[in-house]
């Protein structure tokens, strides 16, 4: 599938900026940045939540709607609510797309993820062309679209995972969330080819990292983080490789994707190439009190101990991903979307200290 030869990105982009602005999974890690750039720069923005009568969910997107230009309106939906998002849409140009769950650990891959990811997709995109206003959809996919495994190296088209990979190997038994990250996109490019009223822009982030706008978020960026200094790992950390990104990029990069006129196509989203014990490593200098991991747990004891500690780590995952570099190209992110990434020791130590400061991790 050649994404990058979206024929509706030919037309000029038009987003007025007075028109309202549709944020799905508005009270996500993710999402939250994207708000309150969006609050910054004066939007109107229209965000559907789940269940607007939990007010404890919206409360730090009201304290920035309280002090930032824009404004919030919140509507209720649910990706599995065929329709549901078309009263929030309407009169908008522009449409985030970032609901989706982001769990690891589910009961029953095709109902707690793939249904949510694919058939949420579908609600959205099909409410799309239900509504003359859209002009422009930005979906929140993942790198997790873009490889399934480490190893994939070997069959992507450089040396390099790029925009032109797709993850051709997970499923509903090995990594089912990158699974229903994979199939979402996929059924995104086949919905947005087959209308020509909006175009698609398509965000890839590699593990989001970074300060959140609040500090209890539930994403599983702020558990793997958590794990680091936690006490979790003061035996050592897997040389699990991946990509990282501030939370704060990945925002800038979808507002980019929204107003600017030329982007199109997939953007792989990813600060550096790292490992899990290398990023912890990170933390070290300035949280020497911390139980961080020692030193990096041999991939042949993980292979024993993992699928016990943690049933989502699969030997098939540790044999595929743990000692074996990741080789993401960031570069279009840069040269396109202008994005200027930040050091990941800087998004780490910022994560950790938010962290420390919500009474989630603890010194030794
Ligand atoms: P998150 O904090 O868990 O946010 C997920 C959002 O999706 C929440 O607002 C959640 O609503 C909503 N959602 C889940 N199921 C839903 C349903 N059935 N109906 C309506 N809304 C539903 O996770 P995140 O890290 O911000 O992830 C946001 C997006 O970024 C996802 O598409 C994820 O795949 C993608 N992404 C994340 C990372 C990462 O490392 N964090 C990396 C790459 C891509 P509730 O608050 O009601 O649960």
């Amino acid at each position: 599938m050649n994404t990058e030869q979206n024929p509706n990105n030919q037309s000029p982009t038009f987003i007025n900026k007075d028109t309202p602005v549709l944020v799905t999974g508005a009270t996500g890690y993710v999402a939250g940045q994207l708000i309150k750039l969006l609050l910054e720069q004066g939007t109107q923005v229209h965000a559907a939540v789940r269940d607007p009568s939990k007010v404890s969910k919206l409360k730090f997107l009201n304290q920035l709607a309280d002090t930032l230009p824009g404004s919030i309106t919140y509507f209720k939906a649910d990706l599995l609510d065929s329709g549901s998002y078309l009263e929030a849409m309407q009169g908008c140009e522009l449409v985030y797309h970032t609901a989706s769950p982001f769990s690891l650990d589910i009961q029953d891959p095709q109902r707690d993820l793939i249904d949510p990811a694919l058939k949420g997709t579908q609600n959205v995109l099909q409410s799309a062309n239900q509504c003359a206003s859209v002009k422009r959809v930005v979906l929140t996919s993942s790198v997790a679209a873009v490889m399934a495994d480490n190893t994939d190296i070997a069959d992507a088209k450089g040396d390099h995972f790029t925009e032109a990979d797709w993850n051709e190997r997970s499923s509903l038994e090995h990594g089912p969330y990158l699974y229903s990250k994979t199939l979402a996109e996929r059924e995104a490019w086949k919905i947005a080819g087959s209308q020509t009223q909006w175009d698609l822009v398509v965000i890839n982030p590699s593990l989001v990292i970074g300060p959140g706008i609040n500090p209890h978020a539930t994403s599983e960026s702020f558990k793997l983080i958590k794990q680091m200094g936690d006490g979790t790992m003061r035996m050592g950390a897997p040389r699990y490789a991946m990509g990282m990104v501030d939370v704060r990029e990945v925002a800038t990069a979808h507002l980019k994707a929204g107003f600017n006129q030329s982007a199109s196509g997939r953007h792989i989203l990813s600060a550096q190439n790292t490992d899990l014990f290398e990023a912890a490593s990170l933390l070290k200098d300035k949280y020497p009190n911390y139980p961080l991991p020692p030193m990096p747990a041999p991939k042949c004891l993980i292979m024993i101990v993992g699928p016990w500690v943690d049933k989502t780590m699969t030997r098939e995952m540790i044999k595929r991903n743990v000692d074996i570099p990741i080789k993401l190209d960031n570069s279009k992110s840069i040269n396109q979307l202008g994005i200027n990434y930040r050091p990941l020791k800087t998004s780490l130590e910022d994560m950790f200290a938010q962290l420390i400061e919500s009474g989630q991790i603890k010194k030794r």
